[in-house]
């Protein structure tokens, strides 16, 4: 089986669900279970009509998300009167939250989102059987995904899995499920945080063990660099799980990936492809890093983060104060910033953050345990690549950006070999990219 996830912007218009009908169509012999978001800016929509109905408003909000879903309706020559329920429903929620005049919770919250993804589901599902492919719209909790009650931000119960996989292969025809959603034990609606169908995808194709599962978007996959810097960044065909962490973390916004780990977790591979180009070969993202490195030989790709600022921390002590570092790695702790980069010296210690909501507390805090400076306005560049920690690689990556005049500093090789991280002037990144590109990449 296959479990084929579509993306707001594939939903996003009566062109768009026929191009995914088309997709799916084309896909049969696979035994498609299809996932999909909400028809794009609904959910950010459902969240405002909430807010705004808690405040006795949203009329105008509800025509506009009711009038947006009856357009695509109408351009894919569907009965309106296919979403009534469930726009009967909502009116509902929303008078009576008007009437409510407590604060408006998580939990009513979750019900007004979940309608973008019952919403969507119902269109894609009719759409597809108009193409003659037996289909049926599902809400995921139909089939088994239920939840813990963290609401807005849940997870499946581990007993979900099993019953996700004997529901979904019972079926003989087409599932449409939506992402995003659960139910408690208790049968109250659940979502799984925000772009949380990718989630949702993930969850149902480790459940059924399926052969992938393909996440559709509107971008070509991940890409070798940014392509708005580097014109010429190509596709890149295969990545580990872990070289599509470290990409995501330093800035290439392709796909979360906490939210394919279930996936990972059992090696069901996972493709990004575009909607718009289903021709396409997309990112193959595998859960081995290991095997992958004895296949490719080469840098694969260089992302990005800017907005990134230097703590450095003197003092004698690291040079035999072995509860210093304990007592540093406290600070930040305790004022809930991550630290992205570290790079330790006999007597001194780099650290970078990208956050400087509690900048002032944590220099007050480390000034306990050495001398501190600050320096902002830099910019960290991640490579990742089966050959990244082979020998001459790292050599060529600084040998070349020196040639450029680039300075370098807090060089940082993951042990696993998965990214070489370092840090340049912000206005450098640019032109690092394109040198490091046109030498790895292009040549
Ligand atoms: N519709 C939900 C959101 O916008 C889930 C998703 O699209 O993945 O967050
Ligand atoms: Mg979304």
């Amino acid at each position: 089986m296959l479990v084929m996830k579509f993306g707001g912007t594939s939903v996003g218009s009566a062109k768009a669900i026929s191009e995914v009908a088309a997709i799916v169509k084309a896909r049969l012999k696979q035994k498609p279970v299809v996932v999909v978001s909400a028809v794009s800016g609904v959910t950010d929509g459902l969240i405002r009509l909430a807010e705004e109905a808690s405040n006795g408003k949203g009329a105008d909000l509800f025509s506009s998300i009711h009038g947006q879903h009856k357009d695509i309706l109408l351009d894919l020559k569907l009965s309106e009167s296919l979403c009534d329920k469930e726009f009967a429903e909502l009116t509902a929620l929303v008078k009576k939250t008007r009437k409510k005049k407590s604060k408006l919770t998580q939990k009513t919250l979750d019900t007004f989102k979940s309608f973008g993804e019952r919403l969507s589901s119902l269109i894609v599902a009719e759409t597809l059987k108009k193409a003659g492919v037996p289909a049926k719209a599902f809400p995921a909790w139909e089939l088994g995904m239920i939840t813990n009650d963290v609401f807005g931000d849940s997870d499946p119960l581990p007993e979900s899995s099993a019953l996700l996989k004997k529901k979904i292969c019972a079926l003989t025809l087409v599932p449409v499920i939506t992402g995003f959603l659960g139910k408690t034990k208790k049968g109250e609606i659940t979502t799984l945080g925000r772009g949380g169908s990718d989630y949702t995808a993930a969850i149902i194709g480790a459940a059924i063990k399926a052969e992938a599962i393909q996440i559709w978007k509107e971008v070509d996959g991940f890409l070798t660099t940014d392509p708005r810097i580097v014109p010429e960044a190509k596709i890149v065909s295969e990545l580990a799980f872990e070289e599509a962490c470290e990409l995501a973390y330093f800035g290439a916004k392709v796909l979360h990936p906490k939210t394919i780990l279930p996936a990972m977790e059992l090696g069901v591979p996972v493709q990004v492809l575009n909607t718009f180009k289903p021709e396409g070969k997309g990112t193959t993202i595998v859960s081995s890093f290991e095997d992958r490195r004895h296949k490719s030989h080469s840098v694969e790709a260089f992302s990005r983060k800017k907005g990134i600022t230097i703590l450095h921390v003197r003092s004698p002590e690291f040079f035999d104060g072995s509860g210093l570092m304990a007592k540093l790695f406290k600070v930040f702790e305790r004022h809930r910033t991550s630290i992205d980069l570290i790079a330790t010296s006999v007597v001194s210690v780099s650290l970078t953050i990208d956050n400087e909501k509690y900048l002032k507390e944590i220099v007050h805090d480390l000034k306990n345990l050495g001398d501190v400076s600050v320096v902002r306005g830099k910019a960290i560049i991640c490579m990742v690549g089966g050959s990244i920690n082979a020998a001459g690689v790292a050599g060529r990556i600084f040998t070349t950006l020196g040639k450029h005049e680039i300075p370098v500093e807090m060089i940082s090789q993951a042990a696993s070999g998965v990214s070489m991280t370092f840090v340049v002037d912000e206005c450098d990144t640019e032109r690092a990219l394109r040198i490091l590109h046109a030498e790895f990449i292009e040549k």
